[in-house]
């Protein structure tokens, strides 16, 4: 088995990001992960020049392949930057789209993607996005979860995982990990917790990509992906680079949560998604001591705006203490809890949900689906 000082010298003939100073001496080196023979290297990049920086990927890729004893290698550029996603991104905004129509090439085996997502963070997108991935898993469906928030990856704990991914015998793919019944993929399993990586720009589709494509989703019926909090133009070229058939827009009940929703549901009509519908969490207060329910906002303002907006509305899940609690500890309560209100919540949403994979969801082809009783 390859040791670091082997990868090391392999990467000694890969000029770095200058172009000439070897990369191991270019001080570019960010992480370098080595397990069971594969090797998970990140290489600091300045943002603006991603593109021009992926034949050097490649070459270091290639590089650390070519040594005996190694499974397989992935390499990721990342940039080390203070702040920046989502707004002021015009340099790296989001590329036109040609014809107008939505061009991402579908996933083989999978049949549809869906969104994830919300206006504006801390609504309960990545906690909804688990616990309907969960649901819809009981229910019969092989679900897939793509943790899409490169920026603050949730899914790890959600779904109490911590292990790297391995690599499949093509070497080039990684395996998901499964909790739950689901299939999760997240770049909180490549790189090391707390680890400064700001994504942005070029970057961040390069991700993306790496994270829907160089996967082995095997057959799904449906691939959830949790967005990134917001509607700037990060999420936008998201939208508009995995080929998705739905999204569902995860609001809190205050108005100002629900003019972060709408501006959601627009993104979406932009890039012409469908919106399969809307999600009102932390709906009402559920009380831990006597089960007692107070609506502390104004209950249903999402169902409302849904109806103003011509959505569907897919369900209200209440604000209680379980859910927060069990998320920390990993374990989801649509399938930790499955007698309590709060599973019952997500498992109603997750019907509404599969009632649009059966019927195929508006504007997307429908598959055909054998279901054995
Ligand atoms: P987002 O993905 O929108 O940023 P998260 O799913 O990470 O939000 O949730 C933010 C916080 O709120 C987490 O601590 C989570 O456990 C908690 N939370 C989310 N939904 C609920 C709920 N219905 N009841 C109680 N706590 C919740």
């Amino acid at each position: 088995m390859a040791a670091r000082d082997e990868v090391m010298a392999a990467l000694k003939g890969v000029p770095g990001p200058d172009g000439r100073t070897p990369l191991p001496e270019s001080g570019a080196i960010s992480g370098l992960t080595i397990r069971d023979g594969k090797v998970f290297l990140a290489i600091l990049i300045d943002p603006a020049e991603a593109r021009k920086m992926e034949p050097m990927r490649e070459q270091a890729e290639a590089a650390i392949k070519a040594l005996p004893g190694i499974a397989g290698a992935v390499v990721t550029l990342t940039a080390e930057s203070a702040r920046a996603v989502g707004g002021g991104g015009h340099a790296h905004g989001p590329p036109q789209r040609q014809g107008g129509g939505r061009s991402a090439a579908p996933i083989s085996g999978v049949k549809r993607i869906i969104a994830v997502a919300s206006g504006k963070g801390g609504v309960g997108k990545s906690t909804v996005a688990c616990n309907v991935a969960v649901a819809l898993a009981r229910l019969g469906f092989k679900v897939g979860v793509l943790d899409a928030d490169l920026y603050g990856p949730s899914m790890p704990k959600l779904f109490g995982l911590a292990a790297r991914p391995q690599l499949a015998p093509d070497g080039q793919r990684l395996i998901p990990l499964e909790s739950f019944g689901v299939r999760v993929m997240s770049i909180g399993f490549l790189i090391d917790e707390g680890a400064p990586v700001i994504w942005r720009g070029p970057m961040v589709i390069s991700a993306l990509n790496q994270l829907l494509r160089e996967v082995v989703w095997g057959d799904l019926d449906a691939l959830i992906v949790d967005m990134p909090p917001g509607t700037g133009d990060t999420q936008l070229t998201m939208a508009q680079n995995v080929p998705l058939s739905g999204a569902i827009i995860v609001s809190t009940p205050q108005d100002l949560a629900l003019i972060d929703a709408r501006r959601g549901i627009a993104m979406f009509q932009k890039v012409q998604v469908p919106i399969i519908g809307v999600v009102e969490n932390m709906s009402y207060f559920l009380c831990p001591h006597c089960g007692g329910r107070t609506d502390i906002f104004s209950h249903a303002g999402a169902r409302k705006e849904a109806e103003a907006l011509g959505v569907p509305f897919l369900g209200e899940v209440p604000l209680d203490l379980a859910i927060r609690q069990n998320s920390d500890e990993g374990l989801p309560v649509a399938a930790t809890l499955p007698e309590s209100a709060d599973a019952s919540a997500f498992m109603e949403i997750a019907r509404r949900v599969a009632d649009t994979l059966e019927a195929g969801a508006p504007g997307a082809k429908p598959a055909p689906r054998i279901r054995i009783v």
